[in-house]
């Protein structure tokens, strides 16, 4: 039972339990807020939620895993509904390979319930531990953006929340608008509460891998083209500090579903245990230690000899095939947990622009330039292929992108605040665009340069129809939208 202490109100707000108070820290711990969390288990606990946040005159923030690296999910001073407990499939066809789910299921839970069965979800993130529902909120993409588009694209019906309490069922057919603008929408005009995705049928729970080293970024792009129509999925590693004929260098990995009968064991490929990653390095480390050997390293020094060995390594290993497990080869980042905390107390933030092919390759080497001017360059950069869709709040385009984790410290927040800025401007003059689920550092005019009036008053028309009283509500949307 949810409780108001109605004796203790500030203006229209009334003062919530304190037991319910956290900090909720941005994924990439650069930001955090006090927000009271509720964490419901089924639609009627979510109902109450949304009916307290109604008497009390708190705005809600939906939460799913928190992996965005921003503000997205926080809520300072408000109500954060956290989706995480809400983790049951609903329905699962092996037969068709379509799934029902609620919205706290994580893409982890996700492949290891369909793998056995000769699934695999046709788009999954960097990390296993986003919900679903998450997923959807930010319509995230794969490294095979390019060829399957974002998560929206699979997915079939949703049901809805609103914060009147009020569920409506979306499709491509029914109430399609709020379909296209919900998925992408980051929680802003309903919760998610079942989602409805079509799965991808597999036929080995091995990928087949290559390998190859371009050695600047004409050449990295050069890769890229030569191979999106026939590789199913790619991603680029761009060593950042790399200067002058060097710059954009990096290594990139291609990789290919195995068709039918290619696999002499699927049956075993398949299994979950054959999917596992192992918790140690050469058999000794533990990962869970490793974060602490990438400290050190962590600062522009450090990791330049790391970039360098690490692109040496790809050189010496370019044109290398094998044949990679599905987890292996998607989640690379989830081999070093806590990885993040390498970069010490003040966190990282993501800048990820998304740029149109014709202009991809001269921005992108004008923002390495510029952050190596600032004395900024980035410490880990991912590069990737993606194509347009037609949601609402699209980041999609056919072009590329580049996520730039950067450390933060207190001395250096002003500077990257400058360095932001000046990035800004060289995406809005490449008509690129910017995602959500990486930001940090938007502001309003920006966001209102690349989606456009016309796009924001759309949204802004749903909001109001789906949640007129302006119940949802998170820092990022108060950062940009009002
Ligand atoms: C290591 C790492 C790797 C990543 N790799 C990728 C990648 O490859 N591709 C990519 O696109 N992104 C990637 N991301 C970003 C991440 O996938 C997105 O931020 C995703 O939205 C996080 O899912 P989540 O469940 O943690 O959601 P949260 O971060 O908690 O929330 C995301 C948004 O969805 C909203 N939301 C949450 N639940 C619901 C719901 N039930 N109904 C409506 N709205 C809801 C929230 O309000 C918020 O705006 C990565 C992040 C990390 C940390």
């Amino acid at each position: 039972m949810i409780q108001i202490d109605e004796r203790r109100t500030r203006g229209k707000t009334a003062v919530l339990p304190p037991d319910k108070l956290e900090r909720v820290w941005a994924w990439g711990g650069a930001s955090s807020g006090m927000c009271y969390v509720y964490r419901p288990t089924t639609t009627e606990g979510l109902q109450r939620v949304f009916e307290l946040a109604r008497q009390s005159g708190r705005s809600v923030g939906l939460k799913g895993g928190g992996n965005s690296y921003g503000d997205a999910f926080m809520n300072s001073e408000n109500i954060v509904l956290d989706l995480a407990r809400m983790t049951r499939i609903l329905d699962w066809n092996p037969e068709t390979g379509v799934i029902q789910v609620e919205p706290g299921v994580t893409i982890e839970k996700l492949w290891q319930y369909i793998l056995g069965d000769g699934w695999w979800p046709p788009v999954v993130t960097g990390t296993m531990k986003t919900t679903i529902g998450g997923c959807a909120g930010m319509n995230v993409h794969g490294k095979n953006g390019w060829q399957a588009g974002p998560i929206g694209e699979h997915i079939l019906a949703f049901d809805l929340m609103l914060p009147s309490g009020e569920i409506v069922t979306c499709s491509r057919s029914e109430n399609s608008d709020v379909f296209h603008a919900a998925i992408g929408g980051f929680g802003m005009l309903g919760c998610f509460i079942s989602l409805t995705l079509q799965m991808k049928r597999v036929y080995s729970g091995y990928l087949a891998v290559e390998t190859a080293a371009p050695a600047n970024l004409r050449e990295m792009f050069e890769l890229f083209h030569a191979h999106v129509d026939h590789t199913n999925y790619i991603v680029g590693w761009i060593d950042a500090i790399a200067k002058g004929d060097a710059l954009g260098r990096g290594d990139a990995h291609l990789a290919y579903y195995l068709p039918p009968g290619a696999d002499p064991n699927p049956q075993l490929s398949l299994s979950l245990e054959h999917q596992q990653i192992p918790d140690t390095i050469f058999g000794l480390i533990p990962k869970s230690a490793m974060w602490m050997f990438m400290r050190p390293f962590m600062n522009n020094v450090g990791t330049s000899l790391i970039n360098t060995a690490k692109y040496v390594a790809g050189r010496v290993g370019s044109g290398k095939r094998y044949w990679q497990t599905h987890a292996a080869f998607h989640f690379l980042l989830d081999y070093i947990p806590n990885w993040k905390r390498s970069y010490g107390p003040g966190g990282l933030i993501q800048y990820q622009p998304f740029i149109p092919k014709e202009n991809a390759q001269e921005a992108f080497g004008d923002i390495l330039r510029t952050c190596q001017k600032h004395g900024l360059p980035n410490y880990l950069s991912v590069f990737k292929r993606h194509r347009p869709d037609d949601f609402l709040l699209t980041h999609g385009l056919d072009g590329f992108s580049l996520a730039m984790d950067f450390l933060i410290t207190d001395g250096r927040k002003p500077e990257m605040v400058r360095l932001a800025r000046e990035l800004d401007a060289i995406v809005l003059a490449a008509n690129g665009r910017f995602y959500f689920a990486k930001d940090s550092t938007l502001r309003p005019e920006v966001v209102q340069a690349y989606l456009g009036t016309e796009t924001i008053q759309r949204f802004m028309a749903l909001k109001q129809r789906c949640d007129p009283k302006e119940v949802l509500q998170t820092d990022l949307w108060r950062r940009l939208f009002r």
